[in-house]
């Protein structure tokens, strides 16, 4: 069962992963750096801008953090053993600082923002901390560091978005690329610290989105995911545009539909939607969708994350009118509880979230559908759990993200309640979660058996270069043998599922 945790919670078998080097010859780098990231996607997206800054300095990237004159660690602090693991990662790296004395250490990403120089106090081996909005300064803070100092610049930005900076794909496939198209959070959910590490949600400008997805697929690419911590409320007017007010609703305000929450955005600025102060084009998600969409019809275009609140039929209608639009969401309901989701300030109720999961299967019958869930929150009882497991088996999530929860200091959460479920009982909730899940999951792909899906080439199988690995359009990973064919990676094939398990199907090339 943990390897079902580990193969399905992607992130997780991607923690502390590194960079492979450029495909240039490093030896023209001046000096090399080594960069792991932990977390979301966003920190793995992060990386690569990190990279492209660290590029233009004359940095090339190693994998070998031996060789490296730089060693960054990009860390998550969602839950405590995300920062657990960052720490312990540190003391191996000590015996390299004693034996290379002009080695620079780095700490990156919402560790960095959380601690701030208190790091420096606590981590006696770190030489840089920098924040999530920083990453610009890093040459300069660099050099600090070079000199002997300590340097830190944790500041965070109402405007910063990287928009100009192209990421460096490192270890990438060639066919998928990740796309971040605002940062920040206003959403204020109780238990979590990313408005606190990665502050106010702003978007980024659309003209630079939509350049680089077209880019990215005039250079090969064939999928890209658009990513943001609440993507439904990207909002962005060009020049000068004013970026919504805080979105955060606060308890007992519970939205009741999701066009509620799309006039409260017009309500927030002074002039109507989809027209800007100077009269400019306002792109709003479901316009930026379409326009990725647009690029071709050969560019497949994902999102994550959706928050239940934000996701609007227009949105909806947008993805069941494009084909290349993946029938896929991930709409993290984080408990089936309607109290506790009151305490955990998600503005919806259980009643309204199901109505939702209703709505996206009468839009789009097909649409995958996944999430995140929280066992053992505040003052969680029997009863509210077992809300979760029904609304796990009302929603039928093909997967999910499952955690039990951890207390972030400074959250709302750790102010104004008691982290009072024992640890034996979130872990004994988790587990049954985690089995629901399971079986939800070996349901949904034993439906699949006899249907035909087209999938996107994206390599070879982990388990054999005989076959094919690639995905839906619900996002579920299919194993095929090639057989004598002649397809590559990145091409779409028709194939039919004949076999599952509870992770993968499996299936076989069909030839119209
Ligand atoms: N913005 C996204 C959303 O709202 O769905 C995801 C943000 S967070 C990086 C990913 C997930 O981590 C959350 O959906 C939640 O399930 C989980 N998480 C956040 N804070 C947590 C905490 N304190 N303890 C346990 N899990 C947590
Ligand atoms: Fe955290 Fe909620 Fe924002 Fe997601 S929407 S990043 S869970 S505050």
């Amino acid at each position: 069962m943990l390897d079902y945790i580990s193969d399905k919670v992607q992130d997780e078998t991607r923690q502390g992963e590194a960079f492979a080097p450029f495909t240039v010859d490093p030896n023209q780098y001046k000096k090399l750096f080594y960069i792991e990231s932990y977390g979301c996607q966003m920190n793995f997206s992060d990386s690569e801008i990190v990279a492209s800054i660290l590029n233009k300095e004359g940095f090339g990237a190693t994998r070998n953090f031996e060789d490296a004159d730089l060693v960054l660690l990009n860390t998550c602090s969602i839950r405590e053993k995300a920062e657990q693991t960052v720490r312990k990662r540190l003391t191996e790296f000590k015996k390299l600082k004693n034996a290379k004395p002009g080695l620079l250490i780095g700490m990156l990403g919402c560790m960095a923002e959380r601690l701030k120089s208190k790091l420096l106090e606590e981590e006696k081996l770190v030489d840089l901390v920098v924040g999530p909005d920083a990453y610009r300064t890093l040459p300069g803070l660099i050099i600090e560091a070079e000199s002997g100092q300590k340097a830190v610049n944790v500041l965070l930005s109402r405007d910063e978005t990287y928009a100009d900076i192209s990421p460096v794909r490192l270890d990438s496939n060639g066919i998928t690329a990740f796309v971040s198209i605002m940062r920040g959070c206003n959403n204020m959910c109780s238990f979590c610290v990313v408005p606190f590490t990665r502050g106010r949600e702003r978007s980024r400008d659309s003209v630079s989105i939509i350049n680089e997805c077209r880019d990215l697929f005039e250079r090969g690419f064939r999928e890209v995911t658009l990513l943001g911590q609440n993507v439904d409320s990207y909002y962005y007017q060009p020049l000068q545009a004013p970026q919504r007010e805080g979105m955060a609703y606060t308890q007992g305000q519970l939205k009741e539909n999701s066009e509620s929450s799309q006039s409260e955005v017009s309500a927030k600025v002074a002039f109507p939607i989809g027209e800007g102060r100077d009269g400019a084009e306002i792109v709003t998600f479901p316009n930026l969708l379409e326009k990725v969409a647009l690029i071709s019809p050969l560019l497949r275009v994902r999102f994550s994350t959706s928050h239940p609140k934000d996701i609007t039929d227009e949105v909806l209608h947008i993805m069941a009118k494009h084909e290349n639009i993946c029938k896929y969401i991930h709409l993290p309901v984080q408990s089936g509880s309607s109290r506790i989701l009151q305490l955990m300030n998600r503005t919806y109720t259980r009643e309204w979230y199901m109505a939702k999961v209703d709505r996206i299967r009468e839009i789009i019958p097909d649409c995958g559908l996944s999430s995140d869930i929280i066992a053992g929150f505040c003052t969680e009882e029997d009863a509210d759990h077992k809300d979760t497991l029904s609304i796990m088996e009302y929603s039928r999530y093909d997967m999910s993200y499952m955690f039990f929860y951890s207390e972030r200091p400074g959250t709302l959460a750790e102010r104004r309640y008691k982290d009072d479920v024992p640890l034996d009982v979130k872990k004994k909730r988790l587990q049954e979660i985690v089995d629901v899940q399971g079986k939800l999951s070996f349901v949904s792909n034993k439906n699949d058996i006899g249907k035909t899906f087209q999938v996107l080439i994206e390599g070879d199988s982990k388990r054999s270069n005989k076959d094919w690995m690639g995905r839906s359009s619900q996002n579920k990973v299919i194993v095929f043998p090639k057989e004598n064919y002649q397809f590559k990676k990145g091409d779409y094939v028709t194939v039919r599922v004949n076999d599952c398990t509870q992770a993968t199907l499996l299936g076989q090339i069909i030839i119209n």
